[in-house]
């Protein structure tokens, strides 16, 4: 008889108690890191579940059915992510992007976005309050969502081909439920609706131009993103990414393009158009044009610990904040304190041969949101 195997994902990551500066100056609207880049945008992991099990992030072989989830009292409570997304745009976060694993799979996710939907910039500006989801149920909970006060999400999409999905999925969902969560999220005014495409070399990347030919002659923006090797799960080889440049360039042999100059600074995406005028795509070159250096992303995970770069192997535990007895000045003070500390650019390093985490487990990206 052998004994059961605990995979390697099971465990739970190394976070410190953050210090709690003597003097808790207030919150300016600007706080730098060590790289002078600021905080602008919050991911907020809402659960690490998911029912997809794409190999390149939740593989069915460690994510099983004895794989141990997070218990329901671990997860941060929607008002102890109000009052932390709170403290964050007093520092300047002004977007906030609620992820998961699949954030569609918490319960009462709209009550959570209605309470977001009241957060204000320091000059009185609602937040940019989107959402990135699988689409398996959006078509069902657009309605409400939009209700709530979410203004935009983001679908992932891998193929367009229903058995190249499926397989991707792993977990025998139809292409069909995914478009009809766009569908009904465009008709109820969640946009403008960006699809991510994760490309694998040899898994979907001849489904690029039939997912470009999709989403051509429509508001959908599809962003083609290089399969990055985030978590210590996915066998993540380089021989697997097709770099962007040769995304662009299958694209471009059918369909001509242009680019266009970026949106904002720390924007992921490049940002191409189609020359005929019938629409936009994006890349996301994490891999081959690492973008740390104007990165301004912090995540928090579904149990409440603060990372500052998706490829961390420590996070930062807000949660022992929250649950204390510690006022709000006192945990703002404590959050400007750990990002001006902050020199994460692990895909810069890793890209110029430099050493990055040796030895140490990257956080996996289903638990740290995406
Ligand atoms: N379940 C939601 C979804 O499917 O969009 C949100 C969470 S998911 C982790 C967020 C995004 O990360 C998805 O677009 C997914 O395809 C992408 N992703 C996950 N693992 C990845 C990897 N190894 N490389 C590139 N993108 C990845």
């Amino acid at each position: 008889m052998s004994d059961k195997v605990i995979p390697l994902a099971d465990h739970r990551y190394a976070a410190a108690v953050p210090v709690i500066p003597l003097v808790a100056l207030p919150a300016t609207g600007r706080v730098v890191d060590r790289l002078d880049r600021p905080m602008r945008d919050l991911r907020i992991s809402v659960t690490d579940r998911c029912n997809f099990r794409c190999s390149y992030c939740m593989p069915r072989e460690v994510f099983d059915k004895d794989y141990q989830f997070l218990p329901h009292s671990s997860l941060l409570s929607f008002e102890e992510i109000t009052r932390v997304a709170r403290l964050f745009a007093a520092h300047g976060v002004h977007k906030l992007r609620l992820t998961g694993g699949e954030p569609l799979l918490r319960k009462n996710l709209e009550v959570l976005v209605g309470m977001l939907a009241e957060l204000r910039t320091p000059d009185g500006k609602p937040l940019d309050l989107t959402l990135t989801t699988n689409g398996s149920v959006l078509a069902k909970k657009a309605q409400a969502l939009r209700d709530a006060g979410l203004q935009r999400v983001t679908v992932s999409l891998d193929a367009i081909d229903d058995t190249i999905f499926r397989r991707m999925n792993d977990a025998d969902y139809p292409v069909a439920d995914v478009l009809r969560g766009i569908e009904e999220a465009q008709r109820v005014g969640l946009g403008p609706i960006k699809v991510n495409m994760v490309v694998k070399r040899g898994t979907n990347d001849h489904e690029i131009v039939a997912m470009a030919r999709h989403f051509k002659g429509t508001p959908i923006v599809l962003r083609f993103i290089e399969y990055m090797d985030v978590g210590a799960t996915n066998g993540w080889r380089m021989d697997e990414v097709l770099p962007s440049a040769q995304v662009l360039e299958r694209i471009a042999e059918v369909f001509p393009i242009e680019a266009l100059p970026s949106n904002d600074v720390g924007e992921t995406a490049a940002r191409w158009r189609y020359r005929d005028g019938s629409g936009e795509i994006g890349v996301i070159s994490s891999v081959t044009q690492a973008f740390c250096h104007d990165c301004n992303r912090a995540r928090l995970s579904t149990e409440g610990k603060l990372f500052l770069c998706l490829f961390a192997t420590h996070g930062h535990d807000i949660r022992a904040l929250l649950r204390g007895d510690y006022s709000d000045e006192q945990m703002s003070a404590a959050v400007a304190h750990i990002w001006q500390g902050r020199d994460d650019r692990y895909s810069e390093l890793r890209g110029a041969g430099l050493p990055t985490t040796p030895g140490e487990r990257r956080v996996e990206m289903h638990y740290i949101g995406g």
